[in-house]
């Protein structure tokens, strides 16, 4: 059992973990698709303060060569979804389980666009992670949309156990795909279902008749990784300490609100972690006082 499973790998998380390693904590950095945070868009940074005027490219870089530098791992896994197990947190990364005391989210900004039909058919035929319910599925027909190339991987596996795979892009480069996946480059306006299950999926060209669709985003909903997670305007709802509403979670940068800057990622990762190194600590005391 981990001290701590740092979720993200932003500048928030890599704050965050920087000082769980100063203050000798046992953790893990699931750091997720490092070319998504916003910050590598970035072409000029210059409210922060001392590094005036590096691209956001610069800056990461330099962030991540830090942690890295003081013995910081940034594993590349995601985290589909984190289970309270009362009193400590199992998360579920696709192809790993971690358990953890604690937990620290620094997912950035997560307010997806939904599609039609996905909140009422969410784990009734539509999910977020095809190597995690793909099984599901097996001799049956499944769709991929995805925002980005992590989709190819999880429609390969899909191929080797389902009749029949549609992949639909949201992004302009290549997939590599295995032949007996249907690439269509079309826009998905709904999924449909009788209200118990996903019936089928329907795009501005036609209906594909699907069992599962699954959604590769490149942020996962904050509520959708841990249920309960109170939100305040889409944010993940945090006090001065970066608690959230669950025991033993923390929050931190973008997933907890404006305003959207480098300066507050990096104070509330700091904040987070130290508020995660007391709750770990106080939990260990009353651990040693009833045994
Ligand atoms: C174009 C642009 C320009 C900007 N310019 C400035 C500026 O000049 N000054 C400024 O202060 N700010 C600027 N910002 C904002 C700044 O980039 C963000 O405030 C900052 O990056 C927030 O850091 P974060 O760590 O909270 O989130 P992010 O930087 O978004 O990092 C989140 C990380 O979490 C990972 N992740 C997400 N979900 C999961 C999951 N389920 N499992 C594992 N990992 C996951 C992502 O892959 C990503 O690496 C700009 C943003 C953009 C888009």
């Amino acid at each position: 059992m981990m001290d701590v499973a740092i979720i993200g790998g932003g500048p928030a998380a890599l704050s965050a973990a920087l000082n769980l390693k100063i203050r000798n904590k046992d953790f893990i950095l699931l750091g997720g698709n490092e070319k998504v945070t916003g910050l590598m868009k970035a072409p000029q940074i210059d409210n922060y303060l001392g590094l005036k005027g590096m691209s956001g490219t610069e800056l990461l870089k330099g962030f991540r060569e830090h942690a890295i530098s003081m013995g910081v791992e940034i594993r590349k896994e995601k985290a589909y979804n984190i289970l309270d197990m009362g009193g400590y947190f199992s998360i579920n990364t696709g192809n790993e389980f971690y358990e953890a005391t604690s937990i620290i989210i620094a997912t950035g900004q997560g307010k997806a666009k939904y599609y039609e039909g996905e909140k009422e058919y969410l784990g009734k035929g539509i999910g977020y992670c095809a190597t995690c319910d793909g099984p599901l599925y097996r001799n049956k027909s499944a769709a991929i949309i995805a925002e980005n190339e992590e989709g190819e991987e999880e429609a390969n596996f899909l191929s080797e156990i389902c009749s029949e795979v549609y992949y639909i892009p949201a992004y302009r480069t290549e997939p590599k795909l295995r032949e007996n996946i249907k690439l269509l480059r079309e826009k998905v306006n709904a999924i449909k279902g009788d209200g118990n299950r996903v019936q089928s999926l329907m795009t501005d060209r036609r209906e594909l008749q699907v069992d599962a669709v699954f959604i590769i985003r490149n942020i996962i909903p904050v509520n959708q990784l841990i249920e309960g997670l109170e939100l305040d305007e889409g944010s993940i709802r945090v006090d001065k300490n970066m608690a959230a509403s669950i025991e033993g979670v923390f929050a931190c940068g973008d997933c907890a609100g404006k305003p959207y800057q480098i300066a507050k990622a990096i104070g509330e990762g700091n904040v987070a972690s130290l508020s995660a190194v007391r709750y770990i600590e106080k939990k260990n005391i009353d651990n040693n006082v009833n045994t």
